[in-house]
C-alpha cells in the first residue's frame, strides 16, 4: 500500500489482528461500500434482464489482491462471502478475521497436502478438479456428519493453460462422487476463455449451463447441480445472463484502493 506517511502518523487500534488506523479504515470502508453498492446494482440489473431475482445470484468477493483489513471492511459493509484462490492466503485471512461471520470460498487449486488445514476454514470449495482430490478430501473429513460443499471445476473453453476437468469427464466423475458421503456436490464452476473476447466468454458460460441441463436428468443420488459459479469482474453480468448463481468478483470491488 502506498500509505506509509499517513500510516506512520495514524493512531492504531489495539486489537490483536487489526492494527489498521481508524481514519484509514473509515476511508477504506466508505470506498468499499461504494464499490460494493455498484457491483450489487449491476448484479441486480443483470438478474432482472434475465428474468431472475437478484437473490438468486450470490456474490463472492475475491480478496486475493488485498490485505485482511480490506476483507474486514467488506464484511462490515455486509458482504460475508469471501473468496481466495490460494489456500495459504485463505488460511492467513480466515485466521486474522476469525472473529467475523465470514463464509470462505476456495476458488483456486487445492493441493492435497493443504486439505487438512483448509477444511475447517472453508464453507465451499469451487475447484474440485479430480477424483483423487475428492477421495483425499473425503478421507480428511472427520467421521462427524459434516459435509463439505464442493463445485466441480470444468474447463469448458478447452484452453490448455486452464485447470479443471473436461466437460466429457464430468458425468463419470459425478457417479464416483455420489459414493463419497462427506462431499456435498452442489454444482459446477468455470472460468471463461482468456482469448476470443466477450463472444467466447458468453459461449463458455452458455456451455456450462447446457452441460448442467444435460446432466440434470441423470444426476446420481446425493449430487446436486444447482450452482453455476461463473463470471468475474470483466464478465459477471454476461455470466448472470447465461445462468450464473454465484459470481466471483475481485478487481471491481477494489477500484480506488491501493494494496
Ligand atoms: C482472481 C479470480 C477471480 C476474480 O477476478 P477479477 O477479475 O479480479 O474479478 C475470480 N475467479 C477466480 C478463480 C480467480 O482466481
Amino acid at each position: 500500500m502506498a500509505l506509509d506517511g499517513k500510516y506512520v502518523l495514524s493512531i492504531y487500534c489495539g486489537f490483536a489482528n487489526f492494527t489498521f488506523p481508524f481514519c484509514l479504515m473509515s476511508d477504506l470502508l466508505a470506498r468499499i461500500q461504494e464499490n460494493l453498492e455498484q457491483v450489487r446494482g449491476r448484479i441486480e440489473a443483470a438478474a432482472r434482464r434475465s428474468g431472475r431475482g437478484p437473490e438468486e445470484v450470490r456474490l463472492v468477493a475475491v480478496t486475493k489482491y488485498v490485505g485482511p483489513e480490506a476483507a474486514r471492511a467488506l464484511s462490515a459493509a455486509g458482504c460475508r462471502d469471501l473468496g481466495e484462490s490460494r489456500p495459504q492466503e485463505l488460511w492467513r485471512k480466515a485466521e486474522a478475521l476469525a472473529d467475523l461471520p465470514i463464509h470462505w470460498h476456495l476458488i483456486g487449486h487445492l493441493q492435497r497436502n493443504k486439505i487438512r488445514r483448509t477444511l475447517p476454514l472453508v464453507g465451499m470449495i469451487h475447484s474440485l478438479d479430480s477424483l483423487r482430490l475428492a477421495r483425499a478430501i473425503e478421507t480428511e473429513i472427520p467421521s462427524s456428519d459434516r459435509r463439505v460443499p464442493v463445485l466441480l471445476e470444468v474447463n469448458v473453453s478447452g484452453e490448455a493453460a486452464k485447470t479443471g476437468i473436461s466437460p466429457e469427464a464430468v458425468e463419470p466423475l459425478l457417479a464416483e462422487l455420489s459414493g463419497l458421503p462427506h462431499l456435498d456436490v452442489r454444482g459446477m464452476m468455470t472460468m471463461a476463455a482468456l482469448e476470443g473476447g466477450p463472444d467466447a466468454a458468453r459461449r463458455d458460460f452458455a456451455a456450462l449451463r447446457e452441460l448442467r441441463n444435460r446432466l440434470l436428468p441423470c444426476c446420481p443420488e446425493g449430487v446436486a447441480l444447482t450452482e453455476l459459479s461463473m463470471g468475474m469482474s470483466g464478465d459477471f453480468e454476461m455470466a448472470i445472463e447465461e445462468g450464473a448463481t454465484i459470481v466471483r468478483v475481485g478487481t471491481a470491488l477494489f477500484e480506488g484502493i491501493e494494496g
